[in-house]
């Protein structure tokens, strides 16, 4: 499957939940998911009951489309999880959140996942002093990640900073929306990462 390239308030309408794909409309009453709290489509209003396969599916779709991952990627992320010592829910999602576009969006240099994506694409950003224009660069604790300086009066920018904190801040990231800097603290706890997603149906998926 390819990326999707729709009206992306149906994924969250399809989802029944917020993905927060648009930035300030998700905050604002005009959201599809607050004015129609049911997936679109002719059957979207009837009453829909999931296989057990069928909820596993549901959950890996949210957690790709909250991401902005392809198939083959998430699937090279779960393997990755697999692969390491610990709870693979919990480390497919700090892998996850650790990708560069989901740290520009959380330390509110990006006001969605999908314009981080294409800030960062454009060349816009750097980590520990170097150029990074791959939004999934995994970051490591400690990485210092900034706008770049001759970029940083580009108007984009100026709006981003009218709009900052809408998203909120989490603890596991520092960031300074004067300088348009921020610094990895630490890996996020499982409890830190608020999407609406329960990893274990992706392991139950992925594990068939
Ligand atoms: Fe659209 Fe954002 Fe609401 Fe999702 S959360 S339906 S992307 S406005």
């Amino acid at each position: 499957m390819g990326r999707h390239t729709g009206a992306v308030c149906r994924l969250c309408r399809r989802e029944k939940d917020k993905l927060y794909l648009k930035g300030d409309r998700c905050y604002s009453d005009k959201c599809a998911v607050v004015r129609h709290a049911y997936p679109p489509g002719e059957h979207g209003q009837a009453r829909q009951k999931f296989s057990e396969y069928g909820q596993q599916l549901r959950e890996k779709q949210k957690a790709r489309r909250i991401y902005g991952v392809m198939e083959r990627q998430f699937r090279r992320y779960f393997k990755e999880a697999d692969r390491r010592r610990g709870v693979t829910g919990e480390i497919l999602l700090q892998l996850l959140e650790s990708r560069l576009d989901n740290v520009v969006f959380r330390m509110g240099m990006a006001r969605s996942r999908a314009e981080a994506r294409q800030l960062i694409n454009h060349g816009h950003f750097q980590v520990n002093g170097r150029k990074v224009d791959i939004p999934s660069y995994l970051t490591k604790v400690g990485d210092v990640v900034a706008v770049r300086e001759n970029r940083k009066s580009k108007p984009v920018f100026k709006l981003i900073a009218e709009d900052r904190g809408k998203q909120g801040t989490v603890d596991w990231l520092e960031s300074d929306l004067e300088k348009f800097e921020g610094k990895v603290i630490r890996i996020p706890q499982r409890d830190e990462i608020d999407v609406p997603v329960t990893e274990h149906f992706i392991v139950e998926l992925y594990s068939r």
